[in-house]
């Protein structure tokens, strides 16, 4: 059982089950909902529950939305209707992940102040 929550603990979720491997986004929404870049997991939405997901708002852009917590602002969610999982931030946990991150996504559009040097494969979009 994986357990996070958001800075303020308005938000709470568990996650059942091993986590897959992370990958980061370099995309534009992504870094401006983040604040740099996304780290996030996917996950079985029947293996997610969250606690408290009144304070959740969502942010919808043309093919995605992502949840935030509307006291703290945490960034929380990255969700694709439709899929069968949803993307979790890894910043939400507070347990243990077991994880390592896979990927660069979206490296076309990183920011100019940051270099990628971790060996991981990077795909432009
Ligand atoms: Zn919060």
């Amino acid at each position: 059982m994986h357990k996070g929550s958001c800075l303020c603990g308005a938000v709470r979720l568990s996650v059942t089950g091993d986590l897959a491997p992370p990958s980061a986004c370099h995309c534009t929404q992504c870094r401006k909902h983040t604040g740099h870049f996304e780290a996030g997991t996917d996950v079985l939405r029947s293996a997610l529950t969250v606690v408290g997901e009144d304070n959740v708002t969502w942010f919808h852009t043309a093919k995605v939305r992502r949840g935030f917590c509307a006291i703290c602002g945490s960034s929380l969610f990255f969700d694709a209707p439709h899929m069968d999982r949803i993307g979790i931030n890894m910043g939400v946990f507070d347990t243990p992940t077991h994880v390592k991150l896979a990927m660069h996504i979206f490296v076309a559009d990183k920011g100019d102040y940051y270099d990628i040097t971790d060996g991981l494969p990077q795909n432009q979009q």
